[in-house]
């Protein structure tokens, strides 16, 4: 091996490293892998997977649902009226879809945000048109698992 090479390679392994530790969720117990996007302004990709940390172990329910129905996760700026996240129609039904995330508000905000994002996403996925008012049932959703969790910690 030249030198050259040994150090592409390391840059390379240092590369990947920072991206699974920052850019991807990998449980291989599941099998779940979401992707978690870049953020160019400094949101927390780390609280996003915390987030999913805790729920995997505090609400395996929800975290199963994530798994299912979403496949990448964009930590952004507060967008939308629930202080913290979007789900965009017009994505691909057939393949799992794209949630944006706030993480200024910390963990639990996270974790709730993700789980009332992810409801949307399983009403997408069940074929409910936009434009309807279903935010009732993912306000429900993410009531519950703060008051679950909050409880429990
Ligand atoms: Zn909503």
């Amino acid at each position: 091996m030249t030198r050259t090479r040994a150090v592409a390679l390391g840059v390379l392994a240092v590369v990947l490293v920072l991206a699974v530790r920052y850019f991807v969720w990998i449980d291989l117990g599941t099998r779940c892998v979401i992707t978690i996007r870049p953020s160019l302004v400094g949101y927390d990709n780390i609280t996003v997977k915390r987030a999913l940390e805790t729920l995997r172990h505090g609400s395996p329910d929800d975290y199963r649902k994530i798994c299912a129905h979403v496949g990448s996760i964009n930590p952004n700026p507060s967008c939308g009226g629930f202080g913290g996240g979007c789900f965009w129609h017009g994505q691909d039904r057939g393949t799992r879809t794209s949630i944006d995330v706030s993480t200024e508000h910390g963990l639990i905000w996270t974790l709730a945000i993700l789980v009332h994002e992810t409801c949307h996403a399983t009403q997408f996925h069940e074929g409910r048109p936009a434009g309807f008012d279903h935010e009732d049932e993912c306000y429900n959703a993410d009531h519950r698992i703060m008051r679950a969790l909050v409880q429990f910690e």
